[in-house]
């Protein structure tokens, strides 16, 4: 081991990440790569950005930190405002953490204390989908339907959870089925759900709009959270979307639900709000919800030391500024678009990628060994790994997950790009991640 550091593999050494510059990170193996996936979809504006860096300088300068206990600052007051400023979908309050998987559990307890106030305190329960992730955290995880994360620490800590099948349309929509029935299918599963749990004791719903990392980009279909909004309404329960990876932008809208015509109660962001500058998350609340804590109690009966913390805020204020200003948004449409369509050009044709999938600049490809079976390779085979490292070695980060999430869906690889990329960026992405999946398919041992 080269030091004591704990690293998440204890048998590997990865190179040093030594600096950033844009969409690239020079590291200690003297390569230059570029960072196709912004890290797990992270690093929205590349790195080094000048006005991100100046604005954390000038904050550290004046305070880096005072106890929300005792004071609040500038920099969050100023992101709270800049990101609800239109209160989208009715959100009206910001609370910020340190992580994603902060955030989760933030608005778990949220929806938990909604209820309370309104004296349903045997609103308890919360229904997630299979093959989701909402964090590592124990409350998070609980929540999470990811079974390779899940099972190392079963039984998990809370028998709150229960998990219905997510919007997966290429495997789980049957050859004879429409896309309306689809819908129809899943939106009965959930309500047969809230009736095995009786309705009067689920506090909340929560899903992510597009699944990142646990299915690779999957978006949902035409109607279904608007099924899900209806149920999550006829019930009292809240819905929660955790947007920690497809929000802020990643989709080609500021917030992922917007493409789906419905609006949470509460949503979680994280990576895309600080661009990962600095460790920042947090969720923002709907005026009901603040409404009925604000009426009861009076105080949200949650916290962390550096929650609000003002370099974080800062940073991710910085970071929100220059989405906006420099129209970004607009960046992301078009050159997702593009990567989409040159990433179905290139694989779409390959015997082994099923499907490729995605939406903004939020793109995966799914390897099968048969397409009309749709198999999935051998998890032991590690495809998702060989993908990963002929992209490195062709000068390419890209975020690989595998295929033992619950044994059914196959290895999958995600780029997502930082939203600054040009378009001869974009083209030379795809064809190293071409190069690396094609190199990695025929490396396979047989
Ligand atoms: N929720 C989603 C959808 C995520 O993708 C992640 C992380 O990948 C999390 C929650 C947890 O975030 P963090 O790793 O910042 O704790």
């Amino acid at each position: 081991m080269r030091s004591r550091l704990l690293q998440r593999n204890l048998r590997s050494d990865p190179p040093l990440a030594l600096s950033g510059e844009g969409i690239f990170i020079r590291d200690s193996n003297g390569k230059t790569i570029i960072d196709g996936s912004g890290g797990a979809a992270v690093a929205c504006l590349g790195h080094g950005h000048p006005r991100v860096l100046a604005a954390m300088r000038a904050q550290e300068e004046k305070l880096c930190y005072a106890h929300t206990a005792l004071y609040s600052c500038e920099p969050a007051e100023q992101l709270a405002d800049l990101v609800l400023q239109d209160e989208p979908g009715g959100l009206t309050h910001l609370y910020l953490c340190s992580s994603g998987s902060e955030g989760t559990e933030a608005a778990l307890k949220m929806a938990r204390q909604y209820h309370l106030e309104r004296g349903e305190p045997q609103r308890t329960k919360i229904i997630a989908r299979r093959q989701s992730y909402h964090g590592n955290t124990l409350g998070a995880l609980a929540a999470s339907g990811n079974a390779m994360r899940r099972a190392p620490y079963a039984p998990i800590l809370s028998d709150a959870f229960s998990h219905v099948s997510p919007c997966y349309a290429y495997r789980d929509r049957r050859d004879d089925e429409s896309e309306t029935d689809y819908v129809a299918r899943l939106a009965a599963e959930l309500e047969a759900e809230f009736q095995r749990l009786g309705p009067r004791n689920v506090a909340a719903f929560i899903a992510e709009p597009v699944v990142g990392a646990t299915l690779g980009c999957v978006t949902a279909l035409p109607g279904y959270f608007d099924a899900v909004r209806k149920i999550c309404d006829r019930h009292g329960a809240l819905l929660i979307l955790d947007e920690v990876m497809c929000g802020i932008g990643r989709t080609g809208t500021m917030h992922a639900w917007e493409q789906e015509g419905v609006a949470p109660d509460i949503q979680v962001v994280a990576k895309g709000l600080g661009g990962g500058y600095q460790p920042v998350g947090g969720i923002l609340i709907g005026g009901r919800v603040v409404a009925a804590i604000r009426d009861g109690s009076g105080a949200f009966m949650h916290g962390h030391t550096y929650q609000a913390h003002p370099v974080a805020a800062a940073a991710a204020l910085a970071v929100q500024q220059v989405i906006r200003e420099e129209n970004l948004l607009e960046n992301v449409q078009r050159m997702g678009a593009l990567l989409g369509e040159r990433l179905t050009e290139r694989l779409g044709n390959h015997r082994h990628v099923g499907d490729i999938r995605g939406r903004g600049l939020f793109w995966a490809a799914e390897f099968v060994t048969d397409r009309a079976t749709k198999q999935p390779f051998d998890p032991a085979l590690q495809l998702h790994e060989r993908v990963k490292a002929e992209a490195y070695a062709r000068g390419l980060a890209c975020y690989p997950m595998g295929g033992t999430i619950d044994g059914r869906q196959g290895n999958h690889v995600i780029l997502a790009p930082p939203y600054i990329v040009t378009r001869e960026q974009v083209e030379t992405i795809v064809d190293r991640f071409g190069d690396a999946v094609e190199s990695a398919l025929a490396g396979l041992p047989r």
